[in-house]
């Protein structure tokens, strides 16, 4: 098996600035599968924000024609704060220690990735695809960058330990750009997949007096 990607974040809502950078992974790694976790959030009182349901509904509704790609309510359902650790854990045992697991992380995300809860032990469970604009590699303190030279060395596997930069389509496309958007009144047309801003526009989602 080639490998499965990981993608977590809160998709509020999706977008096609993470489809397609999961599509550019997925593509230029072989990746069979594509998991989108999406993340348990507070109730914010003063956004109008998706409840838990229809973030799911909205990744559910954007990846219906792509066979292998789902989504996982691990997060969602654990509540809390959650840590990627734990949600790589569980994937761990659901596929069994053979297949290449991915986690794709954002340059931003990847520079900080050393201050992450048992970050060492993620590396034991996932190899990291960094999504990067073509010729910009991620900058970060000395251990990110030491990181980024040496994966985890002699511990790497086919299936976890290595750190792959992957260029990807840089879209600039955010999911408060969508918010902010629909909330005056805009439609959210060719930043969304067609589904998605039917679904937003049918519920009503993130208008100004939600
Ligand atoms: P918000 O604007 O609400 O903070 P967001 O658009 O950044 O949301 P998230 O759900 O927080 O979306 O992002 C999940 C993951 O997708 C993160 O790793 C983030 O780096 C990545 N991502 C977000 N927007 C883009 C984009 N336009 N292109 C590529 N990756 C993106």
């Amino acid at each position: 098996m080639a490998g499965i990607g990981v993608l977590g974040g809160t998709f509020d809502p999706i977008h096609l600035g993470h489809l397609r950078s999961a599509w550019d992974v997925a593509d230029a790694l072989s990746l069979d599968a594509m998991q989108f976790v999406p993340s348990y959030l507070p109730v914010h009182r003063d956004t109008p924000q998706a409840s838990v349901d229809q973030r799911l509904a909205m990744v559910r509704l954007a990846i219906a024609d792509m066979p292998n790609w789902s989504v996982s309510e691990c997060e969602i359902r654990r509540g809390g704060p959650s840590y990627t650790v734990d949600t790589l854990t569980l994937l761990r045992n659901q596929v069994g220690l053979d297949v290449p697991i991915w986690l794709l992380l954002g340059s931003d995300a990847f520079e900080g990735f050393v201050r992450w809860h048992r970050w060492q032990e993620i590396l034991t469970l996932a190899n990291l695809a960094v999504m990067v604009r073509a010729g910009v590699p991620p900058v970060g303190c000395i251990e990110t960058q030491r990181l980024l030279l040496d994966g985890q060395g002699e511990l790497a596997s086919d299936c976890a330990g290595q750190i792959k930069l992957v260029p990807v389509t840089v879209l600039g496309i955010s999911a408060t750009q969508i918010r902010e958007a629909v909330r005056e009144g805009h439609a959210p047309h060719f930043l969304v997949m067609p589904a998605v801003s039917d679904y937003i526009r049918q519920q009503g989602l993130y208008q100004k007096d939600k």
